[in-house]
């Protein structure tokens, strides 16, 4: 093991306190990748104290926003000319492919770069109290601690949503990645420190979730949480946090509608709606998982979508031919396949996939075919629940007249606990804009499906998520606001307990 590999804890580079390892392997063929330390919750706890101890006592939160802003676009140059080498600890830790990868570390920069101009963006203002000798203004303060929980899918950018507006902010923090995708998390905090970032200020721990995660969650010293994850870990962490009262942004699942109308641009919705599903196996929170298409147009597309999605081809991050790659586990893949057993079990029509993809080129990694269910209803676990892999389910509307049509899709696609993303798909811009209006869903695409930019807010309703992330919400999140009352000429006001009789 390297030295750049451990756990980072008050700016020194350890192993678990146990000498416990993990080894992390490719999904798309098994090959070994690194061996990282697995944190015990005494490392965590150690963490949390030394990002205490770094905002308590450190120079991070009192650093001008200019240097904070700096060291963000320092990051964004370094990730620009290593792009090559993050690209890959990011394609070899889940499998995708590197010409994914490559485009994520794009974005990744941008998220830097937006954030960079947001910390000088925004200082507070003066609030006129009408009296002349006062000064009253709002500021903005770091919140303090922050712990940082991010998943296996997309994790450096998942990691620079939290980790960018956190130092913007001013906060310290504990990292913690996915115990399945670390490499990324360890290149960030150390090229951050290696630009100069106070020691302290970020924290990383490796490991799995029930071991190092409940320090993260209850320490009284941290004073906000920042999960994206699932539903039911977001739950915990909620009650977890709820004790102290810690700030707290979740950003959970989703079973994203994607809404076809008879009246849409069939050749760019169908082919949008494969990428919104099939993109990365379908392990994209936004993915486009359960299509709603009308009756009318339900053959024509559905065929359609079963052809092309029989092509697609499978396979790891140096397969330049591959249109996309493994799930992220063995585990991940069983979970799928039970989603899919369970939807064909309650009445689904299995029209495509449904199995592992035949031949030696698969067999150390684990791919699942890319896979449509048919013929579903809003009462299957597999429309309702996330299998979060390649599998679209189908359901279909109709109505009498153009406002029954809207009224059956939009029932449809709002009849989930999730709210994250969907599409709507018409030619007819009014219906367009009365049907994304309508859709409690965080972020709604009209004719498109899955593009996002930083400047924009991202967040779910409903379960899919507390609090939002990326554009001047983001910031928000990591940041107190403040009052500052300032009485110039403060004078006497005998309001109370005034010179008693006889001795003024
Ligand atoms: P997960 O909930 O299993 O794990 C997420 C993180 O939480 C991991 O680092 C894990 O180790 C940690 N964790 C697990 N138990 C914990 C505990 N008790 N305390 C503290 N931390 C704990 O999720 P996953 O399988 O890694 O990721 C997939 C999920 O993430 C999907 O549901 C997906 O929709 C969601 N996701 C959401 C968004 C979004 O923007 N809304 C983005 C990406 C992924």
């Amino acid at each position: 093991m390297t030295g750049t590999t451990r756990l980072l804890i008050g700016g020194e580079w350890r192993d678990a306190a146990d000498g416990a390892t993990r080894e992390i392997r490719c999904p798309a063929d098994g090959r070994p990748v690194a061996t990282v330390p697995e944190a015990t919750a005494d490392d965590a706890l150690d963490a949390v104290r030394a990002a205490r101890v770094a905002f308590d006592e450190g120079p991070w939160p009192h650093t001008p926003a200019p240097e904070r802003a700096a060291l963000l676009h320092r990051l964004a140059d370094r990730l620009t000319s290593e792009k090559e080498e993050v690209a890959r600890l990011e394609a070899l830790d889940t499998g995708k492919r590197m010409v994914e990868a490559r485009l994520d570390m794009d974005d990744i920069i941008s998220v830097f770069r937006h954030y960079a101009g947001l910390a000088q963006a925004e200082a507070g203002r003066v609030v006129d109290a009408g009296m002349p000798d006062v000064v009253s203004r709002v500021v903005h303060e770091p919140v303090g601690v922050c712990s940082l929980i991010t998943p296996w899918n997309y994790p450096l950018l998942q990691t620079s949503w939290k980790v960018a507006p956190a130092l913007a902010a001013g906060n310290t923090f504990v990292l913690k990645p996915s115990e399945l995708t670390p490499s990324t998390a360890v290149w960030l905090v150390r090229t951050l420190t290696e630009e100069g970032l106070p020691a302290g200020v970020a924290n990383l721990v490796l490991g799995a979730g029930d071991r190092v995660g409940p320090p993260l969650t209850e320490a009284p010293e941290v004073d906000l949480v920042s999960f994206t994850g699932g539903l039911v870990t977001g739950r915990r962490i909620m009650a977890s946090a709820a004790p102290t009262v810690k700030r707290i942004a979740l950003e959970l699942g989703g079973k994203n509608p994607n809404i076809l109308f008879a009246d849409a641009d069939l050749d760019a919705a169908i082919d949008l709606a494969l990428t919104a599903i099939f993109l990365d196996s379908g392990q994209v929170c936004s993915a486009g998982s359960r299509l709603i298409v009308e009756e009318s147009i339900h053959d024509e597309v559905v065929d359609e979508l079963v052809a092309r999605a029989a092509r697609i081809r499978l396979g790891g991050p140096d397969d330049e031919q591959a249109e996309t790659g493994p799930l992220i586990s063995a585990g991940h893949r069983e979970k799928v396949e039970a989603y899919v057993a369970a939807g064909v079990a309650e009445g689904a029509v299995l029209r495509v996939g449904g199995a592992r993809p035949e031949g030696a080129a698969y067999d150390a990694g684990f791919y699942y075919l890319p896979t449509i269910l048919d013929r579903c209803t809003s009462a299957m676990s597999c429309v309702q629940e996330e299998s979060f892999g390649p599998v679209l389910t189908v359901e279909t509307f109709s109505g009498e007249d153009r406002d029954a049509a809207e009224d059956a899709a939009v029932a449809l696609a709002n009849d989930t606990v999730y709210g994250l993303a969907g599409a709507v798909w018409t030619q007819n811009a009014g219906r367009a804009e009365r049907v994304a209006a309508r859709l409690r869903h965080g972020t709604i695409w009209i004719n498109d499906y899955h593009p996002y930019v930083p400047q924009a807010e991202w967040g779910g309703f409903k379960q899919s998520g507390v609090g939002r992330e990326l554009g001047l919400a983001g910031l928000a999140e990591y940041r107190e606001t403040k009052h500052v009352w300032h009485n110039t000429r403060p004078a006497a006001q005998h309001w109370f307990g005034g010179p008693q009789d006889g001795q003024s």
